[in-house]
């Protein structure tokens, strides 16, 4: 039989690139072959070992070569990403037909549901990748569908809560933020709708979640009209069969630096000791803030490595911006500006995760059974959080003060109640190992994802899509 050759795209950041490229590599164990389309500044970025035999690379332009920086212009970004993705993956399509090696399908992400147009224009089937939770696809699909004002209403009111059919209640600070009155982030709405309602146009739309089925069985079965498949966690296999976790080869970490130094800095501290504060590619928090978790942190007394990324247009820290107590905070952790995150949640002197629950980082931490506690800014971060605190009872979430900062004592009351000795942090703990052990069964041979996607891969390759 001819090996089925996959066209993938994913929206050109970190968090939407890494699900891609393991996604990718799970479609190639399975007998596929992939070219994988992105913008030239995040191929830039990536390493070489992210070589890999059946895998391809193909890029377009999204006109920020060099990189987007703060302050770039994000809908002439999405515009471009649009106009030359539409023309790179019409033109590889075209080819591929021509020179006698034809596209079998095309995989797209999400914010791309113009990628799906493209395809069917072309008559090459598509399906739609969701690398976000299945809760947080139901709740959009809801708001377009009958509950905007119900979702609207609750981020007005802090006492109101919503039930959702399939889902958990939710609050306000439980919705993805584009959902909500406070939302500045225009564009990215219009393309969920634009995404749910040519999917409601197909016949039997089917969407692969980057989910598990024990991790969320009601919620991937919520909508009628979809079928929404569970095939995750995307996440490099050495995290998921514990085999050798040093080997983050192939879309562990893309932007691969030296970790020799955090590594022996992690062999030197007890088990289940060192508390890790991460908050993902894209956030960047403001001073106040910094300047609060920093003492939390050293308030807590438990060593510490945290991620300060540095600032993305390569800029010099300025002295008005450097943390007052730097030297302290080196003294008595590790700050790093890049790790390989999943690295460094699989080692065993790790105790704790803060993190601002991006899905990457939410399924990291719970592949290696780390409890967390959950600090969410945006878009699906709420929701996640709610996840983790309510349903997974694997961390405990931050409550900010009357003016949106979390304080240092909030800080250290939740790193405390996590990492300490008591009932609660004991619970998490023992939730966070059993969410480990299913995450780990579902991408075995013989587990829901794995077989989820091999009938997927299965039915494409016998041209029944
Ligand atoms: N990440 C990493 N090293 C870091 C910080 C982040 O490897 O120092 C990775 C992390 O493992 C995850 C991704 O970057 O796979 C971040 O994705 P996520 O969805 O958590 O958040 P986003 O960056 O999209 O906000």
């Amino acid at each position: 039989m001819v090996r089925p050759h996959f066209l993938l795209i994913t929206h050109p950041v970190q968090g939407h690139i890494n699900p891609g490229l393991q996604f990718a590599k799970l479609l190639i164990r399975l007998g596929g072959c992939v070219t994988f389309v992105t913008s030239i500044a995040a191929r830039r970025r990536m390493t070489e070992s992210n070589a890999l035999d059946g895998l391809s690379f193909s890029t377009f332009s999204d006109g920020y070569d060099d990189g987007f920086k703060p302050g770039d212009d994000v809908n002439h970004q999405r515009s471009e990403i649009r106009r030359c993705g539409s023309q790179v993956l019409t033109d590889l399509i075209v080819s591929g037909a021509n020179e006698g090696d034809p596209f079998t399908a095309l995989i797209y992400a999400m914010l791309l549901p113009w990628a799906a147009e493209v395809a069917s224009g072309l008559h090459l089937p598509s399906a739609f990748l969701w690398i976000q939770p299945a809760t947080v696809l139901d709740i959009y699909y809801y708001y377009f569908n009958s509950y905007a004002d119900v979702i609207w209403n609750s981020s007005n009111d802090p006492s109101c809560s919503v039930k959702l059919p399939g889902l958990p209640l939710l609050a306000g600070r439980d919705m993805p933020s584009f959902l909500l009155a406070s939302n500045s982030y225009t564009s990215a709405l219009p393309s969920f709708q634009e995404q749910l309602e040519a999917l409601e146009k197909e016949s039997n739309p089917r969407i692969l979640v980057n989910t598990f089925d024990a991790l969320e069985p009601d919620a991937l079965r919520a909508i009628e009209k979809f079928n929404l498949i569970g095939i995750g966690p995307l996440i490099p296999s050495a995290f998921l069969d514990g085999k050798d976790p040093s080997d983050t080869s192939f879309g562990g970490d893309l932007f691969q630096s030296s970790k020799d130094h955090y590594i022996k800095w992690l062999n030197s501290k007890p088990k289940s000791s060192v508390i890790y504060v991460s908050f993902g590619s894209l956030l960047v928090l403001a001073k106040q803030q910094m300047e609060e978790i920093a003492r939390g942190l050293l308030d807590c007394g438990s060593p510490f490595l945290w991620v300060i990324r540095a600032k993305e247009n390569k800029e010099e820290e300025k002295e008005e911006e450097k943390l007052s107590c730097r030297e302290e905070l080196e003294e008595r952790g590790m700050i790093v500006t890049w790790c390989s995150q999943v690295e460094v949640l699989s080692h065993p002197s790790l105790g704790c995760f803060v993190t601002h629950c991006g899905w990457n980082s939410t399924l990291e931490s719970l592949v290696s059974g780390v409890p967390v506690v959950a600090y969410p800014h945006w878009s699906d971060q709420g929701t996640n959080a709610k996840l983790i605190q309510d349903v997974w009872k694997t961390g405990v979430r931050v409550t900010a003060n009357e003016v949106g900062i979390v304080e240092s004592d909030e800080i250290k009351r939740c790193l405390e109640l996590v990492i300490g000795g008591g009932e609660e942090g004991g619970e998490m703990r023992r939730n966070a190992k059993k969410w480990r052990d299913l995450a780990r069964e579902a991408t075995k041979e013989g587990g829901s994802s794995y077989e989820n996607l091999k009938s997927f891969v299965d039915e494409i390759k016998e041209g029944c899509c």
